[in-house]
């Protein structure tokens, strides 16, 4: 019996009765599955969502939501070849799977690491600087983000079912927002497998997340200003999303990954011989072959100097005539199939289009000489069209063929091939192999307000770079204009998202018991108890510690200086300090002044402090001449849970003088029992 595939909404699985639709073997066309969403009722999915799993997910802390993305990443890797099965029937090669699988599993990974660093173990994150604002420091302003209280409602493309799943979901669920899951149809199969693992794997609270395996039916007229729709697939359904009346009337955040006719461009500088050349050849290849070139990355015009571009028509043509398509279960087969018929005819269907434009040079549209691979799947061969009017084209820079399909042109010069890359109207990636940091520059200042990421690779880079298109989890993907102007990803800048930013004035005082942290001109109580010998758990933002006296001596001075070999001449000479416009005499060492602090505040016996790890924002305000005093000041200014035994303190430590003048300033960072 044919398998169908299961909603998943008010945390149970749901299978639709009728309106089902046909999943089919990329590599066979025969029926997978069946899978359909009547019955659900989209209304109180969103309920579902904002009155159980936003809650749910808003009491637990930023660390505590990172925890749970990483169990969640293990889980998938867990079982991943269970899902591994799946994907093959998705026409993907094993490579293919692996960037899907794996690199979704890793992309969460990579999430909650990040947010276990940098985000706090609270439910408000602090955004910039502290902003004073009355004159007698009563008044002050400070920007926050707290969780959206709606719904994550992530739409996904057809390509990397899993990646596209994880990718989206991680910085919904890290900054609090519940999801709902609606897959695109003809991979479905393998995105309903890894969303029941992460089921199955009952890390999350109830109602954190539910899947839709078919249509959105009603959904959107239920949208809220609160919700967000992310949506990556054709600019046409972004097109109608966008246009959705519940979207423009409740200002419904929108975020859009479209298409992109990415370009790469070959320097210069790099003829036919040099490294650049070879490598430029070779990753043309690559782009267009990985997952068949369905790829929103992939390259789509490769631009390269016109006086090399037979040479370069040529390296491509010998490298694509090693492809292998077919079967991915057949070890010799290096590109698969597309992941349906209805992609195939998409496919051919644009490909005629370029055909009108451009000529044919590698390839044949009518799925080429095919090896071990069953007729009725959706293969095509690798397509390499050439066009020497570049500019008297338009389909070559507007039809994304969502294929293993690229078009050679050439550039005159340097502005040409920022001409023609921009001609893309925006786009997820531009890469450029060169050896020539000008060429670089040039393009940077040329085509960045065209494109969300660009790679440069040179025989330097080359064996570390992770290549055109792999959009990584520390970097932002998504791209302006025609790619939708979107934004994903780039360490935590996609969890923002889903975030709502508010400006909040008020008193130190009250803005300080907000954000949890010490705030300047916030009250500073001290106690008899050192703040050494708290535990982590114990202490409390601006408890503040005030130390004795040292006064520092022009023989500390000469100690110091001969100690560590730090002569310079603003502590040694007095008469060359003196026309200093700075010192005007003699100083003490910067560092100098550190050292005594650290001797005036600390309390050495053993203790709760664990270790000091690092100073930052490290001022050195007015300088202090011998026989001047200086004093201390320390205050909690913030803590950060790192694991149940400990925690990371932030003290703020003020040096002043007898005068009470500040005279150096700066974070030390501790690691303390918790
Ligand atoms: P698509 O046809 O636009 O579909 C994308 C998603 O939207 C699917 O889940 C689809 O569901 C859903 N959908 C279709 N009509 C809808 C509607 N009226 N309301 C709500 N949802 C709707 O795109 P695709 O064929 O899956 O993907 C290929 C395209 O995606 C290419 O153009 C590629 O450039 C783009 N893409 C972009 C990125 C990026 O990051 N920029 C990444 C990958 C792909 P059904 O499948 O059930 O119709």
């Amino acid at each position: 019996m044919t398998h169908i595939l299961a909603n998943y909404t008010d945390d149970r699985w749901l299978e639709a009765k009728t309106g089902l639709a046909d999943i089919r073997s990329a590599l066979t066309g025969e029926i997978v599955a069946r899978t359909g969403s009547d019955g659900v009722e989209f209304g109180a999915v969103l309920d579902h969502a904002r009155g159980v799993g936003g809650p749910a997910l808003r009491a637990l802390t930023f660390q505590q939501r990172a925890a749970m993305l990483k169990a969640i990443g293990l889980a998938i890797l867990e079982r991943k070849d269970e899902l591994y099965a799946l994907s093959a029937q998705t026409g993907a090669t094993r490579h293919d799977g692996w960037i899907d699988i794996e690199g979704g599993a890793g992309t969460l990974l990579a999430l909650a690491s990040r947010g276990r660093k940098e985000l706090p173990d609270d439910v408000i994150l602090i955004d910039g600087d502290f902003e004073p604002i009355g004159r007698r420091g009563t008044f002050a302003g400070q920007h926050v983000y707290t969780s959206r209280q709606g719904a994550a409602v992530q739409i996904n493309a057809f390509n990397f079912p899993v990646w596209g799943m994880l990718e989206k979901m991680g910085p919904a669920l890290l900054a609090g927002v519940p999801v709902i899951v609606k897959p695109a149809t003809a991979t479905a199969q393998l995105a309903e497998a890894a969303f029941r693992i992460l089921i199955e794997a009952k890390i999350l609270p109830a109602g954190s997340v539910q899947l839709v395996v078919g249509s959105l039916g009603d959904l959107f007229d239920h949208l809220t200003g609160q919700d967000v729709v992310s949506f990556t697939g054709s600019a046409e359904t972004a097109a109608t999303i966008a246009g959705h009346p519940a979207i423009a009337r409740e200002a419904v955040r929108f975020i859009a990954e479209r298409d992109s006719l990415n370009a790469s461009i070959l320097g210069p500088d790099a003829a036919p011989g040099t490294p650049e050349f070879e490598l430029f050849v070779a990753e043309v290849v690559r782009e267009m072959t990985i997952k068949a070139g369905q790829k929103c990355t992939a390259i789509r015009r490769a631009i390269v100097p016109e006086a090399c571009i037979d040479d370069v028509q040529e390296a491509l043509c010998t490298a694509l005539g090693k492809v292998v398509v077919g079967d991915p279960a057949v070890e010799s087969v290096t590109m698969g199939a597309l992941a349906s018929a209805a992609q195939k005819q998409d496919v051919l269907e644009k490909t005629r289009q370029i055909g009108e434009e451009a000529t044919l040079v590698f390839g044949a549209a009518d799925s080429g000489s095919l090896k071990d691979g069953d007729a009725r799947g959706a293969f095509v061969s690798p397509l390499l069209f050439r066009t020497d009017a570049p500019w008297a084209s338009d389909v070559v820079h507007d039809v994304e063929t969502f294929g293993p399909v690229a078009t050679l042109m050439p550039y005159r010069d340097l502005a040409d091939a920022v001409a023609l890359a921009n001609r893309g109207k925006g786009a997820l990636v531009l890469s450029c192999f060169t050896n020539d940091p000008a060429v670089v520059r040039a393009l940077v200042s040329g085509t960045g307000p065209f494109h969300g990421r660009m790679l440069f690779v040179d025989r330097e880079s080359a064996g570390e770079s992770t290549g055109h298109g792999s959009p990584l989890p520390m970097l932002v993907h998504g791209g302006p204009g025609r790619a939708g102007g979107g934004e994903e990803m780039g360490g935590l800048r996609g969890v923002r998202h889903y975030l709502q930013r508010t400006a909040l004035q008020g008193s130190p005082r009250m803005l300080a018991a907000v954000v949890g942290s010490h705030l300047p001109g916030a009250p500073q109580p001290t106690g008899e108890v050192h703040p050494f010998r708290l535990r982590f758990d114990a202490l409390c933002p601006g408890y503040t510690h005030h130390t004795g006296t040292r006064t520092v001596t022009l023989e500390d001075i000469e100690n110091f200086a001969h100690f560590t070999g730090d002569t310079f001449y603003a502590h040694m000479d007095e008469e060359a300090a003196a026309r200093s416009p700075i010192f005007g005499g003699r100083v003490a060492h910067g560092y100098l002044l550190l050292s005594f602090a650290a001797g005036l505040f600390v309390a050495p016996e053993e203790g709760p402090v664990l270790a000091n790890y690092g100073l930052e924002g490290l001022r050195f305000v007015k300088p202090v001449k011998p026989g001047e005093t200086i004093k201390v000041a320390l205050t909690v200014k913030a803590k950060t849970r790192r694991s149940p035994d400990m925690g990371e303190v932030r003290w703020g430590v003020a040096i002043t003088n007898q005068d009470d003048d500040l005279v150096a300033t700066y974070d030390l960072l501790t690691m303390n029992a918790a």
